[in-house]
Formats: C-alpha cells, sequence, structure tokens
C-alpha cells in the first residue's frame, strides 16, 4: 500500500495507474477508521483496479465551536486498517498541503443547506464541497463511495457533481451499524459510558417512527411530535434537531408520501451524533 502526504505524489500515482488503464475507486474519509468506513472500502475494491482512501480532518468544515480539536485521530491504526482492507493508496496530507495560501474563490452550496445540518453547522456543507472537489481533482475518480449515514452530505455532493459537470460517479452505500444499532461513528469514542448505554434508542426511536407512518400515520408534525418526546423522556442529551423531509431534494413536508428521510442530531456532553432513515411509501 502507497502513502501520500503530498499532492505531487498523489498525482504522480494517479498519473501511472491512469497510463496503466486502471479504474480507480475513491473514499474519502477523516480516519479515525471504522467498518462504516471499511464497507465503502470494501464497496470500491469490488468495482475497481485501484482503491484510494483519503484521510484528512477537514479544518473548512467544521464551526468555531464544534469538536476539530477533539476529533479522534491515530494514523498508525488507519494505516493497518486500510492495508488489510485491500486499499491501494492513502492519501494522508497536512492542512497546509491541503489549503497552503488564502484561496481566490469559495465554494458556497446554496440548495438544501438550510435544513439539517446545514442550517445548524453553518458554513459546513460549504467547507465539504470546497475538500471534496479538491480531493476529486486530485485523484481523479471513476466512482466516489460516500455513507447514508450522511444523508445530506450525499444530496449535497451529487448535486455538486451534476452543476459542475464532474466526472465521477457518486456511489452512496448504507449506513453501517453496531449490533445494538448505533450508527458507527469516529466520534462514538467521545461518549460516556452512560451515553454510549442508551445511545442505541438514537436509530430504535428512528425505526419506531417509521413503523408508525408505515402503519398509517401521513402527518410529519405528528411524527415529529413523536420523536421529541420520546428523545426528551428516554434520553439525557439534547435534541438538536429532528426533521422529516423529502429525499434527494431535502423539501419540507406536512404528508409523508413518497420518500422520505427522517433525521436526527443529538448533543451529548462532547459529541453531536447524527442518524437518519430513507423509506419509501409504495402508494398507487
Ligand atoms: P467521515 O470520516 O466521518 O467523514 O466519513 C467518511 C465517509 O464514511 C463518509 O462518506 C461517511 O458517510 C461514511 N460513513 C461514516 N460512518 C458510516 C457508517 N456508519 N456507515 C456507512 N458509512 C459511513
Amino acid at each position: 500500500m502507497i502513502i501520500c502526504r503530498t499532492k505531487e505524489a498523489l498525482r504522480t500515482e494517479i498519473k501511472t495507474k491512469k497510463a496503466e488503464g486502471k479504474s480507480i475507486g475513491f473514499v474519502p474519509t477523516m480516519g479515525y477508521l471504522h467498518e462504516g468506513h471499511l464497507h465503502l472500502v470494501e464497496q470500491a475494491r469490488a468495482e475497481h483496479d485501484v482503491v484510494v482512501l483519503s484521510i484528512f480532518v477537514n479544518p473548512l468544515q467544521f464551526g468555531p465551536n464544534e469538536d476539530l480539536d477533539r476529533y479522534p485521530r491515530d494514523f498508525e491504526r488507519d494505516e493497518r486498517l486500510a492495508m488489510e482492507a485491500g486499499v491501494d493508496l492513502v492519501f494522508y496530507p497536512t492542512v497546509e498541503e491541503m489549503y497552503p495560501d488564502e484561496p481566490s474563490l469559495a465554494i458556497h452550496v446554496k440548495k438544501g443547506t438550510d435544513v439539517l445540518c446545514g442550517a445548524s453547522r453553518p458554513g459546513h456543507f460549504d467547507g465539504v464541497a470546497t475538500v471534496v472537489l479538491k480531493l476529486f481533482n486530485l485523484v481523479q475518480p471513476d466512482d466516489a463511495y460516500f455513507g447514508m449515514k450522511d444523508a445530506q452530505q450525499v444530496a449535497v455532493i451529487m448535486n455538486m457533481v451534476r452543476d459542475l459537470n464532474l466526472d465521477v460517479r457518486i456511489v452512496p452505500c448504507e449506513t453501517v451499524r453496531e449490533t445494538d444499532g448505533l450508527a458507527k461513528s469516529s466520534r462514538n469514542v467521545n461518549l460516556t459510558a452512560e451515553e454510549r448505554t442508551e445511545a442505541p434508542l438514537l436509530y430504535q426511536t428512528l425505526q419506531e417512527a417509521k413503523e408508525i407512518i408505515l402503519t398509517g400515520e401521513r402527518e410529519a408534525d405528528m411524527v415529529r411530535a413523536y420523536l421529541l418526546k420520546q428523545y426528551e423522556d428516554r434520553l439525557s442529551g439534547n435534541v438538536d434537531y429532528v426533521e422529516l423531509l423529502s429525499y434527494p431534494d431535502l423539501e419540507p413536508i406536512k404528508t409523508i408520501k413518497g420518500t422520505v428521510i427522517i433525521a436526527v442530531a443529538y448533543r451529548y456532553s462532547a459529541v453531536r451524533l447524527i442518524d437518519n432513515i430513507v423509506f419509501t411509501l409504495n402508494e398507487g
């Protein structure tokens, strides 16, 4: 497995692979790898000659009071896991390598950012789109793999690819969970023992909400009220948001129909967790 720390080294490797006619599957991450990331790698591995994984905690997508400093990092462990998973090339740049100068332009995501994490993390998706575009330009992947745990991110990136005519296919991959249902996340290590015990209720309650819809409830407000009440009664942190929206356009809905996302963001003492369920109501 090759490790590139500079853009130049990465470009040289990519050029060689492309000249050999090899296809490239790309998995961008912030590291501290878990089975969610490795699931993306597995899919890329199955579909491509070369799998590139990037590890970069992108400061641009963190707000001033967010957990940039607390974000877990362990490159040696990541290196081992990536190698075992069959990654061919790891791109592991420094912040200076990715953002050497004051940029002359900025990427601003206009659509789909007045809801969910876009609303509660101002500027977050501008930072995500910027780094992903820069990474796409360096890696030049055929396909890039993203997790549906970050469903809004998938929607934002797909829109960017369409808007800017990028020559890459975005492959959404399902959320990988712990056996108790908690979505795998690098941030889970920052939960206290007590928080970790109750955190699976985040997803369980989303499933209950889905069940309520499948058995006939169609009013988004009713389902949202149910979720808020359950989280209030059963969990010890604070709801950041609970929203029901159409997916992938992320428009507010009154009546539940078609494909919808039920999404939650929840604040604990040192960590904010997100989770969601996307499903389609097949009604004539
Ligand atoms: P991150 O390192 O958290 O920025 O995540 C990198 C990529 O892995 C993103 O596309 C995430 O959506 C995806 N990812 C993170 N957690 C999971 C999970 N539990 N299941 C599937 N994909 C995930």
